[in-house]
């Protein structure tokens, strides 16, 4: 019976293709076997805007080229769509770093010519490589292209690099995506979120003078889980929304119950997820939250990280806006850690600059002393913040002499362990009210 194949590709179906593969890798010897996945980049937004006969064309000359990665083809199918997948074999002169730089060369080559053309703007293409050996033989067909498969989506997610090589420790990391992202509405609605505030202090007169909410995650295990292991995962899969959410509720619930049963409140700042840019739904999030919970809008400010600005400036603006509106302040935070900073501040109306942890860090790499050159960067941006009328505020000050040096040249307002770690709401309570009892500076 003649074999069935793709009829736009003419490459083999998938079914097909795991067959001969998997009586390959049987019968593999001294040589290795490489399986290439590729996909180009918004081939959806190809087809809608030139229409498909265009994407079609520009499929078959993919595929051309995609079928010269080497002249020991085993064989190559359509998963779907622009999808494709070839398992070739490879040759001893190439070790598999210099097969994957063989191949990203291709790609660039592919690219440019796909776009001359075939189009008029840049096209990429993101390809995912898994390689196996005799010593592999064990792994079946399915396993091996699922595996290149997962490099693919990785260097789909790079900015730079449109060729990733397949390793073990990307399962591991893939697990781990999983499991995070699958237990996160279920970890919410179970209270392991908790809010914790770290005290922010007026350079003045070492007082109390608000602080900022930063989310913990405590397994029902007791193990904790910090943002910087989760928030990426969870940005991803844009349930960072959700946990935003539930953070700003938290805080102005804290804020409001504080003022009703008049105890002393300082303001406390929410960190904004790059996601809210693209759906920004936020703005009526938090009116709904000024309405519910009737607090003065001093009592809420909203950071957004520098590279948030840097990213997406129009839609940055317009949140930032959006929330001066209802009359709450802005910080850009991370000031510094980004390269365009600078160009930055002249074109956007934020209130307070919050400079990033690495100015300080680099001093505690130098027993805790600031060098020269860090002592005049910080200044300069302390000193052009105040000729702008933006507060500045210096975050991860560790040692009293850095808090010192802060004093010396007029940054505002400090944060950091020096003064506290981000503490339980329950603590945070005892430190408000002691502090407000004793009148007194917090060091
Ligand atoms: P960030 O907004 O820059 O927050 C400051 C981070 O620096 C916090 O880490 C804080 O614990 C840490 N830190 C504070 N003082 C010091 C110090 O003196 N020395 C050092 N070495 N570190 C200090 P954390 O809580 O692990 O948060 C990490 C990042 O995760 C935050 O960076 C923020 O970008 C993000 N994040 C935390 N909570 C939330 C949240 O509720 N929503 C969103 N969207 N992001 C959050
Ligand atoms: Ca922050
Ligand atoms: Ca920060």
């Amino acid at each position: 019976m003649a074999e069935v194949k793709d009829i736009l590709t003419g490459l083999d179906r998938y079914e097909t293709f795991i067959e001969k593969l998997d009586k390959e890798i049987e019968k593999m010897d001294d040589y290795r076997i490489a399986i290439v996945y590729t996909d180009i980049k918004h081939f959806k937004y190809i087809n809608d805007t030139y229409g498909y006969q265009r994407g079609d064309m520009l499929l078959r000359e993919f595929v051309n080229h995609v079928l010269k990665i080497d002249d020991k083809l085993i064989c190559a199918a359509r998963v779907y769509s622009d999808n494709i997948v070839v398992a070739t074999r490879l040759d001893s002169e190439y070790s598999n770093n210099e097969f994957r730089d063989l191949i990203y060369g291709r790609n660039m080559e592919l690219e440019r010519m796909l776009r001359d053309n075939y189009l008029d703007e840049g096209l990429r293409l993101s390809t995912g490589i898994s390689i196996i050996s005799k010593d592999d033989r064990r792994l079946d067909a399915a396993t091996a292209v699922s595996n290149a498969n997962l490099a693919r989506k990785l260097a789909k997610e790079m900015k730079d690099d449109c060729c990733v090589l397949f390793d073990n420790q990307m399962i591991e990391g893939i697990k781990k995506e999983v499991e995070i992202t699958s237990s996160l509405s279920s970890a919410i609605n179970n209270g392991e979120f908790k809010v914790y505030y770290q005290p922010k202090i007026d350079t003045k007169d070492l007082r109390l003078i608000g602080a900022e909410a930063l989310v913990r995650w405590q397994k029902p295990n007791g193990t904790f889980i910090f943002p910087d292991e989760f928030i990426p995962f969870i940005e991803q899969s844009g349930q960072i929304v959700d946990l935003d959410y539930f953070v700003y509720r938290e805080v102005f619930k804290f804020i409001a119950d504080r003022i009703n049963n008049d105890e002393p409140v300082v303001p406390v700042s929410v960190n904004v997820s790059r996601v809210h840019l693209s759906r920004m739904g936020i703005l009526e999030y938090v009116a709904e939250l000024f309405d519910e919970y009737q607090i003065p809008p001093q009592y809420v400010e909203f950071e957004l990280t520098e590279s948030i600005y840097i990213d997406n400036t129009e839609k940055a603006l317009q949140l930032v806006e959006g929330l001066h509106d209802m009359g709450v302040k802005v910080s850009m935070d991370d000031f510094g850690s980004g390269y365009s900073s600078l160009n930055l501040l002249s074109g956007l109306p934020i209130d307070i600059i919050k400079l990033d942890k690495v100015f300080l860090k680099k001093a505690s790499a130098n027993e805790g002393r600031l060098k020269e050159n860090d002592k005049i960067i910080i200044s300069c941006v302390v000193d052009m913040a105040r000729r702008l009328k933006i507060t500045s505020l210096c975050e991860g000050v560790e040692t009293p002499e850095q808090s010192d040096y802060l004093a010396e040249i007029g940054c505002e307002i400090q944060q950091g362990y020096y003064f506290s770690k981000p503490i339980p709401q329950e603590d945070f309570e005892e430190f408000i009210d002691a502090h407000f009892n004793s009148c007194s500076a917090v060091v």
